[in-house]
């Protein structure tokens, strides 16, 4: 099966020059399953020539701690021995990326240039910079959606409901088997040092933040899958809204750093028929329509990230209630350490920064409350994306970006009855909580009197 190639579009209009092809590897750190890398070795093997991949580290970290950059670290190391196996050189280039990556493309004498898709504007911005700088085409895979971003729908899309019917009608061309990479038969001659990762940390002096029970990788991501589709899949959706039960995937952080593929997932949940239909349509409905709405929102909304990308009655509403008396209001350090009066929050916030990773019913009630407790809904968003990106495994991604805007300012949601602050965006509290879980039992495994980090 070859790579399709509506999957794959032109980032510039240079022409393929002879010599090896780069696959420069970016939001989708796997060796298996991924069909950038499958579509450069696909060019490679067509014209005869080595495939190599990179990956650019930038010496000012997008992410400032050692949690993250050590969990990606970990799953890198594992795709340089898994490519080196392959016969596919790996290597690290260190600086800004329109820079070291011509560089290397000109001392390699690289024909053309392969990149996975992201639709982050730090990550837009970086993919232009090198497209306009790089003498050979530089194209652009998107193998991190199932179906690729920009034919799943060609403009942003209102909601959910706008765009699941085309999701499902797309579907079943897309939902496939994915091949293998092959032992690559074209060798490079050139002798490249293995990373030092451990080197890579120190130059970067992140700030401290302590690991979590999550094992890195492409092999404990699998590992990973195969144990929630034996002993929880089947149960998904009765359990996946109770934070006290361990009723959803846990795969976020896998999936974020693109450790594993999410076509790969879905697949093997559609093909795992002994569990409940029930079951695997609720996870599916979150893994493919709930996710790539994400990614079609950041992709068509250059507002992404702000009040003014919302719909046109969420802003109307916010900006009516902008002037609404805040009964309680936070700096984002109480926020961080979690010193507000309430509990349940509290061990929310405590829940994201001990385990790196806060159950996805809590996110919703986490960022709203910010909203209640910060002076409008712009600081609202900035605060709850820097704690969510700085504490979560699978932060910096289309989906917290959706999730924070969903949550503050309506983004994919509909107008509820006016409220206090909130206006028409839908509005959540304790005692709804305290309705739908056992928030006893949750404060008790999670919440502190003592600050968090005194
Ligand atoms: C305020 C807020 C912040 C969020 N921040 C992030 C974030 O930084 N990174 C992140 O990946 N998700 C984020 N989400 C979405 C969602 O909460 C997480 O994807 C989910 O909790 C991850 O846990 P899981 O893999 O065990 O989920 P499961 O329930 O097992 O779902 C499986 C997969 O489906 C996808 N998914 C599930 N729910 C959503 C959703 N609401 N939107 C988009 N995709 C979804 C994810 O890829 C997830 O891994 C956020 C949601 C909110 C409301």
């Amino acid at each position: 099966m070859s790579v399709d190639e509506r999957r794959v579009r032109s980032l510039n209009d240079r022409a393929v020059q002879d010599g090896p092809v780069v696959y420069w590897m970016s939001r989708d750190q796997r060796a298996h399953d991924n069909w950038a890398l499958l579509y450069a070795q696909e060019k490679a093997i067509e014209r005869n020539v080595p495939l190599y991949v990179i990956f650019n580290l930038l010496l000012i970290p997008i992410r400032a701690n050692t949690r993250q950059y050590r969990f990606m670290f970990a799953g890198l190391a594992e795709v340089e021995s898994t490519l080196t196996a392959h016969n596919i050189p790996f290597q690290v280039l260190h600086g800004e990326p329109e820079k070291v990556i011509t560089d290397f493309v000109k001392a390699q004498g690289v024909g053309e240039m392969v990149v996975d898709f992201n639709p982050l504007r730090y990550a837009r911005d970086r993919r232009e910079a090198v497209a306009g700088a790089l003498p050979c085409l530089l194209t652009e895979v998107d193998t991190h959606n199932i179906i690729p971003c920009w034919l799943a729908s060609g403009k942003e899309e209102f909601a959910a409901y706008t765009f699941r019917p085309k999701v499902h009608r797309a579907l079943s061309q897309w939902l496939t088997d994915i091949p293998k990479l092959k032992k690559h038969p074209f060798d490079s001659g050139v002798k490249i040092s293995p990373s030092d990762w451990d080197g890579y940390l120190k130059k970067l002096s992140l700030e401290e933040i302590a690991d979590t029970a999550f094992v890195p990788g492409e092999k404990a991501a699998h590992k990973h899958l195969q144990s929630f589709i034996s002993s929880r899949l089947d149960t998904y959706h009765e359990d996946r809204n109770d934070p006290t039960k361990n009723g959803v995937s846990g795969l976020s952080p896998y999936l974020h750093f693109g450790q594993i593929s999410a076509q790969r997932v879905a697949y093997e949940v559609n093909s795992a028929s002994e569990n409940s239909k029930e079951a695997r349509e609720a996870f599916l409905e979150e893994l493919i329509v709930r996710r790539e709405l994400a990614d079609n929102y950041c992709f068509y909304n250059k507002n992404y990230d702000r009040v003014e990308g919302a719909h046109a009655w969420a802003q109307k509403t916010i900006a009516e209630h902008v002037n609404d008396t805040r009964e309680h209001l936070y700096t984002k350090d109480q926020l961080e350490n979690a010193q507000t009066h309430d509990d349940l929050w509290n061990a929310m916030q405590v829940q994201m920064v001990e385990e790196g990773k806060m159950h996805g019913w809590c996110r919703m009630y986490w960022a709203k409350k910010i909203l209640e407790w910060t002076p409008d809904a712009q600081t609202a968003v900035d605060i709850a994306l820097y704690l969510n990106d700085k504490y979560e495994l699978d932060g910096m991604d289309p989906n917290g970006v959706t999730g924070v805007m969903w949550s503050i300012c309506g983004v994919h949601d509909r107008a509820w009855n006016e409220r206090h602050i909130f206006g028409k965006v839908r509005y959540m509290n304790y005692a709804g909580a305290k309705r739908k879980f056992d928030i006893k039992a949750y404060i008790e495994r999670y919440g502190r009197k003592e600050t968090l980090f005194n």
